[in-house]
C-alpha cells in the first residue's frame, strides 16, 4: 500500500533522516520505533506532506505522492494524528471532527454526511457525539481520542499516527493500543504507529521498523527485535 524509499531529509546541512526505506502492506499495523530524535516524525511529515523530502520516493497504491502538499496526500486517503493535540478550542468537539470530515475529503461530501461522519468516528474513539459538548478540562487521554477522531473523520484508508501513548499512563496506554487495532478490525483501515516506547506497542503490530539516527536498524517481526543486538543496543545501551 505505502512503499518508503531510500528516503532522505536534511535540514540546513543537518540529515534528519538519512537512508529510510520501508513498505506497509493493506491491513497490517506497522510500529514505526525509535529513540527521540531518531527521525520518526520527520519520516511522517515527508510522507504526510508537511516536508518536501531532499530525495527518495514515496508512492501510495501505487502512485507517486513525493513532494505533494499535505491537503492532496490527505485526500488520497492518508490521515495523520499530531503527536501534540491542537484541536480548535472555540469549536465544539463535533464541530472539531465535522470540519475534518469536511477538508479531508476536499468538501465532497455534503454537510449532513460530514456530521454522520464527525459523530460515527467520536463514537468509534469513545467521545460524546453531543453537540453542546466542548473541549474545554478534556485531559491528555480524551484529547488524544479527539486527534484521532478527527484523522478518521477524514475516512483514510491509511492512518499514520504519531505517539499516541505520549502523557498516558498504564491502563490509558493499552486502551490507546487496544483502539488502534478495533479501528484495523472495524474500519480495516491500515496504521503506521510511531511510538519511541516498544513495550505496550509490540503486542498488536505485525511489524516493527527501528530507526537510529536517520537510519533503519531492523524491519521485521516483533519478537524478533527484542531480541535483536543493534536494537536491544539502541534501547538498553545508552
Ligand atoms: P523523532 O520523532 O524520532 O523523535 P524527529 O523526526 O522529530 O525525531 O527528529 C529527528 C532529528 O531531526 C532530530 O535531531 C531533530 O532535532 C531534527 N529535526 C526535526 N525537525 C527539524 C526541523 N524542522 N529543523 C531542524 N531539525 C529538525
Ligand atoms: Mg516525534
Amino acid at each position: 500500500m505505502l512503499a518508503v524509499e531510500g528516503l532522505v531529509k536534511m535540514f540546513g546541512g543537518f540529515s534528519a533522516i538519512s537512508n529510510v526505506s520501508f513498505r506497509v502492506g493493506k491491513g497490517e499495523i506497522l510500529g514505526l520505533i525509535g529513540p527521540n530524535g531518531s527521525g520518526k516524525s520527520t519520516t511522517f511529515n515527508c510522507i504526510a506532506g508537511l516536508y518536501v523530502p531532499t530525495r527518495g520516493r514515496i508512492s501510495f497504491e501505487g502512485h507517486d505522492i513525493t513532494g505533494k502538499p499535505a491537503n492532496a496526500i490527505c485526500h488520497a486517503g492518508i490521515g495523520r494524528t499530531f503527536q501534540i493535540p491542537r484541536p480548535f478550542h472555540k469549536l465544539t468537539v463535533l464541530e472539531n471532527v465535522a470540519l475534518a470530515a469536511w477538508f479531508g475529503q476536499n468538501r465532497t461530501v455534503n454537510r449532513e454526511q460530514c456530521w454522520r461522519q464527525a459523530a460515527e468516528a467520536l463514537e468509534l474513539v469513545g467521545l460524546p457525539t453531543t453537540p453542546e459538548t466542548t473541549t474545554e478540562g478534556m485531559g491528555a487521554a480524551a484529547l488524544k481520542k479527539l486527534e484521532l477522531a478527527r484523522a478518521l473523520a477524514s475516512q483514510p484508508k491509511l492512518l499514520l499516527a504519531d505517539e499516541s501513548l505520549n502523557g498516558l499512563d498504564p491502563s490509558e496506554m493499552n486502551q490507546a493500543a487496544d483502539m488502534l487495532e478495533m479501528i484495523r478490525r472495524e474500519r480495516g483501515i491500515t496504521i503506521v504507529w510511531v511510538e519511541h516506547i516498544m513495550g505496550v506497542l509490540m503486542r498488536v503490530v505485525d511489524r516493527v521498523v527501528v530507526l537510529d539516527h536517520g537510519e533503519v536498524i531492523y524491519d521485521g517481526d516483533p519478537h524478533g527485535a527484542q531480541s535483536n543486538s543493534a536494537v536491544i543496543e539502541v534501547y538498553l545501551g545508552r
